[in-house]
């Protein structure tokens, strides 16, 4: 199979570009192929790529907002996900896939539950992710072992798949619900098999403190100690970092992912210290966090939040730039997921989009970064290659009808469990 796109703008030049199989092959030349796409009055650029979500949780996308935090997980989000099942991630993954598609991202980091059925929806919908199994054993040892087995099942199944658009990682939840001995298990699996670790790392001034008190130490001064941190991890969050524990990323290698959208609505009471992080070499990426929290998986969403966040913040109109945030978004998360991705080059995996230069938003273009990261919403993507296959032209994602319709009545069913104990 092979795709040319004919005439888009790319890097302020009009390109051709040619893709056969699953890369770019050349730029710059007019090849036959299977499919010409015309990409007048576009730009062609890499897909975005999601560094952190729960994507099944689009399931619960406006069942509760507006709440204080330990009301919202206890008495809403915890019971209804008590209550998922894996049909339900199958329907809430595939509608999450549905919206990156039309928002274009062709790639995601996605930690939650049932993470085969997930797998099953990726691989249907055509999209390129990471899939951890969320780890949690709320430091019980019965559990621990029970937790081992069970996302060693499920990594090994996702593994068994052999899609090349799909790779498995492991998914210890956070310090605070991972026992030590959980995180050391997960991290010598990950030394076995080479898979990724993604987790949540210092979100809150709460979990911060609450580990200071018990190991004496900042989170990721803990994990460090642990052996734990290595450039396999990608950590979602850390706002609450101090300079110590900036030095241990920075010295290990490992990641950070920025959620703003999630972060500002969960008032989590400070930015990220986005300079700090800069500054000391942490490579950074960008993420939406799940559909509770954010409640979009739009991309375009986030590079306009993160940039404004960090603004604002620093009280400083120069900080967070629009290169420097599109590149987060595209290329910073795929060497965040170790993915020949996030660029348009020859020789690169073939996961693209073509941007609608024709938007009444995007019009004029004085600067094309400027307009995708303040001016864009996810409605500018017309067409997406993932994997070197077309997901989405004029906007049409097949089988989009049953995916709404299917994973509306799995939300209400779940929900309904839910509030009926
Ligand atoms: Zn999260």
């Amino acid at each position: 199979m092979s795709i040319l796109i004919r005439d888009a703008l790319l890097d302020g030049r009009v390109e051709s570009v040619y893709i056969e199989g699953d890369r770019i092959r050349e730029i710059g030349k007019k090849i036959e192929a299977d499919t010409v796409i015309d990409g007048k009055n576009m730009a062609l650029l890499p897909g975005l790529v999601n560094v952190h979500t729960h994507a099944a949780m689009t399931l619960f996308r406006s069942y509760a907002d507006d709440m204080k935090l330990q009301d919202w997980l206890q008495t809403k989000i915890w019971p209804a996900e008590a209550k998922l099942r894996p049909e339900d991630i199958y329907w809430g993954t595939k509608l999450a896939c549905l919206e990156m598609i039309k928002s274009g991202t062709t790639c995601f980091n996605d930690m939650y539950f049932h993470m085969d059925m997930a797998a099953k929806a990726v691989q249907e919908m055509g999209l390129r992710a990471v899939l951890s199994e969320g780890f949690i054993d709320m430091r019980d040892r019965e559990a621990s072992e029970e937790s081992l087995k069970k996302t060693r099942a499920v990594t090994e199944k996702i593994a068994a798949m052999r899609c090349t658009r799909i790779v498995p990682a492991w998914g210890p939840h956070a310090v605070y619900t991972v026992s030590q001995e959980s995180l050391r298990a997960l991290k010598q699996l990950s030394d076995e098999t080479g898979y990724l670790l993604h987790m949540h790392l210092s979100e809150t001034q709460k979990e911060v403190e609450e580990c200071k008190a018990e190991t004496g130490k900042s989170p990721a001064k803990y994990l460090e100690d642990l052996g734990f941190l290595s450039d396999r991890c990608v950590m979602a969050h850390g706002v609450w970092l101090d300079s110590t524990e900036i030095a241990a990323l920075a010295r290990t290698g490992a990641k950070v992912v920025h959620n703003p959208v999630s972060n500002m609505k969960l008032a989590v009471g400070k930015a990220m210290p986005y300079a700090e992080l800069r500054r000391a070499g942490v490579p950074l990426s960008l993420g939406t966090d799940g559909a509770a929290s954010n409640n979009s998986l739009d991309m375009f969403q986030t590079l306009k939040f993160a940039s404004l966040l960090h603004k604002f913040a620093s009280n400083d109109q120069t900080a967070a730039p629009t290169k420097e945030i599109w590149e987060m978004g595209t290329i910073g998360g795929a060497k965040a997921l170790g993915l020949d991705c996030g660029r348009v080059e020859e020789g690169a995996l073939a996961d693209l989009i073509l941007v609608d230069l024709r938007r009444a938003f995007m019009v004029p273009n004085h600067d094309l970064y400027s307009n995708l990261v303040y001016a864009a919403s996810g409605d500018c993507v017309d067409t997406l290659i993932c994997d070197g296959k077309v997901l989405m032209m004029n906007r049409q994602v097949e089988g989009e009808e049953e995916i709404l319709e299917k994973a509306s009545s799995a939300a209400l069913d779940v929900t309904r469990r839910a509030s009926h104990g």
